[in-house]
């Protein structure tokens, strides 16, 4: 197998501010592997969150590169000799694994939910995000995406209360929120039951990240399910989470692909948590890759392709919120007109 690896340099429309900071401009990676005259492709969105840069991401990919094989259908013991080598680069291990699904795919002629065994008709609806905006910003910013069926609103700044009030004074639709790890247990637990008159449906890692005890405390007295992600990392923090939360959001560039992303689903659903399945600032290529799984999830947040102004990738539904998981072999993505790269 060849692997060739690409700068995917893309733009948020606005610029996209949550309580970790503001960003607009993202230096992804897009990974093709070639292999019997088909290609497979991969992308990673370093997250600087968990310590991940784009020359990172490149430097991982080049000490894995040698070590794939040829047998691209030999998940496993490239798993192994992977690992044998370097541990750990969720993004950059992410788009290899995801292009090596994406290549098996195409190879079959099949795409891989399907291979995957998933119904399709599971899929549920994503929620878009608006992140943190000042009141005549976030007013703007909802005009925008009045009619999504679902809203998933960033908090943990000045006057976001009283912002996401003036939200629900003009959307009808479901309101989730996320503080991205901004409050102290107790501050979490007062502005929950501020807000839960506005019927929110669930609020994402209210406290930092290792506060797990944090998180319990919260979820025995917030009147709003509470699902940790920036705490839900490896799989090994499943059991950790464990009671201390009522689900988790999974992110294929935290777990390092598609079959990771699987173990953790299933054993967040042993603990009987619910899951929902997110993304980071990625193109139709990364989402899609998460998208397969989404008939396993209760919630979905792949809503990148409305996010950015320049996806170079198509094949990602228009309808508000829906994720149509396609009959197109592999990960079913298409270079837009004119974008693919020589
Ligand atoms: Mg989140």
């Amino acid at each position: 197998m060849q692997l060739r690896l690409e700068t995917l340099t893309v733009h948020s429309r606005h610029p996209f501010r949550i309580a970790h900071g503001t960003k607009q401009e993202y230096a992804n990676t897009l990974v093709r592997i070639e292999h019997d005259g088909l290609e497979g492709l991969g992308e990673a969105s370093p997250s600087h969150y968990y310590g991940e840069t784009p020359e990172m991401v490149a430097e991982a990919l080049k000490t894995w590169a040698p070590h794939l094989g040829n047998d691209p259908f030999a998940f496993d013991e490239i798993d192994a000799r992977l690992d044998s080598v370097l541990q750990g680069h969720g993004a950059a291990r992410a788009a290899l694994e995801m292009a090596l699904h994406d290549w098996v795919g195409k190879k079959l002629g099949v795409p891989v939910w399907k291979l995957l065994g998933l119904d399709r008709s599971r899929t549920p609806l994503s929620c878009m995000t608006l992140g943190m905006a000042d009141p005549d910003e976030m007013e703007r910013k909802l005009d925008e995406i009045l009619d999504f069926p679902m809203i998933k609103v960033k908090l943990g700044g000045p006057g976001d209360i009283e912002n996401l009030r003036r939200i629900r004074a003009r959307y009808r639709g479901k309101l989730q929120v996320d503080a991205n790890t901004a409050w102290t247990p107790s501050d979490a637990v007062r502005a929950l039951r501020a807000i839960e008159p506005l019927g929110i449906e669930l609020v994402e890692q209210p406290v930092p990240r290792g506060d797990l005890d944090g998180l319990k405390f919260v979820r025995e007295r917030s009147p709003i399910p509470v699902f940790a992600d920036e705490s839900a990392h490896h799989l090994s923090d499943i059991g950790l989470l464990a009671g201390r939360v009522d689900g988790i959001n999974l992110k294929i560039m935290k777990t390092g692909g598609i079959r990771e992303m699987r173990r953790m689903i299933h054993a967040a659903r042993a603990h009987g948590m619910q899951v929902m399945l997110g993304s980071m600032i990625e193109t139709s290529l990364g989402l899609s890759a998460a998208a397969q799984l989404a008939p396993l999830a209760d919630y979905l947040d792949l809503d990148g392709h409305w996010l950015l102004a320049d996806d170079p990738f198509d094949g990602a539904p228009r309808e508000k919120g829906v994720i149509a998981l396609s009959d197109a072999p592999g990960l079913g993505v298409k270079w837009r007109e004119g974008a693919r790269p020589a």
